[in-house]
């Protein structure tokens, strides 16, 4: 009999160790290599992977997995693609990285081209930063600067929404939930900005009066001290997984107007069709002064994200005391990554993505939804390719991605949230799969 728990493996046939071989290696892994907001004291199981092909992952020992996470919304095309792959083996052949001070190359300019085409009007000048939280940071640094060049250095805070993520650098922290950031812990270390609570309506309800009079009491407040607002358009990912109104995104962009300050929208979950628009602030009709994307942009073979603007803010930003833009990461427009998301960005608007994400949207809510009936499920939401459970108890996430494993699929829960977001490839099938494992899960748990 094996024992295939990743606390205890015994049998990873396709594990190829290095001298050590996979005990060695996986012991080495729990006490010595952090992973995203774990322990070193008390590991939780990782799962072995050793590759992974269209929408399956394959485990160490030989078992594969129907992937429900698009590796936390990257792989829309899923993996191992091979028009990705020779796209990557070309850049390789010719360089894999160089300096951008003072050198440019086709691959940033193929790609920033084809970015300031299919991102909303307006928005036309692009920094390349190398993750999502970089891209915050800029966006936030672009907002101050602008705000500064205008005699305006007073305004130098932000105003966000509860239960947002953008990110686990010190600005993009300082925006996200304090809550469930535990800000407390960097109280000290953190800047104090401005709140206002998350947007009560539902993505297709309208928004009240009295709500969106809330709003104007908030910005009439605290706008004079701030640069801009900061949220994530119709989608709050990592801070809950809410989707609201529409009504709300565009009141916001109205009382920035009104009240002098930047609109940013964070796109980098939502960015590149996973609402079933483009992007997400398509649904409000709203241009952001900055946007930034990231996530699916090299279609998960790469980390780099973009935060793009208007001619007005960067032109403000260049005449102002510093002349330039005071940002310059060393991997800049890195040609490879560029090469990648140039291909993966083809490959997305060849393809009939809308249609392949309309159907995906309508097998999750007929298959999701009536989960909505069960005792222990608060809420079942869906949004475009994006189906979210919602139970009224934090999911036991050790114990529930053991089940999810031995069933077959890759879906991994946080705080009292059971989600999935494939590629945007998965044939019904696949997604039957995934939410049938979802359904067998929720009717376990409920007895
Ligand atoms: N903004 C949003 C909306 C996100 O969901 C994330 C990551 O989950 C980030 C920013 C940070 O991106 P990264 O993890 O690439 O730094």
């Amino acid at each position: 009999m094996q024992n295939n728990s990743p606390s205890n493996p015994s049998n990873f046939p396709l594990w190829r160790g290095s001298g050590g071989g996979y005990e060695e290696d996986l012991s080495f892994d729990q006490t010595n290599i952090w992973h995203p907001y774990t322990s070193l004291t008390k590991p939780l199981p990782t799962y072995p992977v050793v590759s992974a092909e269209g929408v399956r992952l394959k485990l160490a020992d030989g078992r594969e997995l129907i992937d429900g996470m698009s590796s936390w919304w990257t792989a829309i095309h899923g993996y191992n693609v091979p028009e990705l792959n020779q796209a990557a083996q070309d850049q390789l052949g010719k360089m894999a990285h160089v300096m951008f001070g003072g050198i440019t190359h086709e691959p940033a300019i193929k790609l920033c081209q084809k970015l300031v085409e299919i991102t909303p009007e307006g928005l036309e000048k692009v920094f390349l930063a190398d993750s999502g939280s970089v891209a915050v940071e800029v966006a936030m640094k672009m907002a101050i600067q602008y705000q500064h060049a205008k005699g305006q250095s007073q305004k130098s805070k932000f105003m966000t929404i509860r239960n947002g993520y953008h990110g686990d650098t010190t600005g993009a922290m300082s925006v996200s939930d304090p809550e469930g950031g535990m800000h407390h812990l960097f109280a000290e270390f953190l800047p104090k900005h401005f709140f206002v609570d998350q947007p009560k309506n539902r993505f297709d309800e309208t928004y009240e009066e009295e709500e969106l009079a809330k709003l104007d009491q908030f910005f009439r407040l605290n706008s004079d001290k701030c640069a801009a607002f900061i949220l994530e358009p119709i989608v709050q990912g990592a801070g809950g997984m809410w989707f609201y109104s529409p009504d709300y995104l565009r009141k916001i962009r109205e009382l920035c107007d009104d009240y002098e300050i930047l609109l940013i929208a964070d796109e980098i979950a939502t960015g590149f069709g996973r609402t079933g628009k483009l992007f997400a602030c398509e649904h409000a009709n709203v241009t952001p002064d900055i946007m930034c994307v990231g996530k699916a942009l090299t279609g998960g073979y790469m980390t780099l994200a973009a935060t793009i603007t208007t001619q007005h803010v960067s032109e403000t930003i260049c005449n102002g005391e510093a002349g330039v833009f005071m940002h310059g990461p060393t991997f800049m427009g890195n040609p490879l990554a560029c090469s990648i998301a140039i291909k993966s960005l083809e490959l997305l608007l060849n393809s009939n993505w809308q249609n392949k994400i309309k159907g995906i949207e309508r097998q999750l809510i007929k298959e999701l939804i009536p989960l909505a009936n069960a005792l222990i499920v608060e809420d079942v939401r869906v949004i475009g390719a994006i189906g979210v459970v919602e139970m009224k108890d934090p999911v036991d996430v050790p114990k529930a991605q053991k089940f999810f494993v031995d069933k077959g699929v890759w879906i991994r829960p946080f705080r009292n949230l059971i989600y999935i977001m494939p590629p945007y490839v998965i044939d019904e099938t696949d997604l039957s799969k995934l939410t049938q494992v979802i359904i067998e899960y929720v009717s376990e748990s409920n007895t």
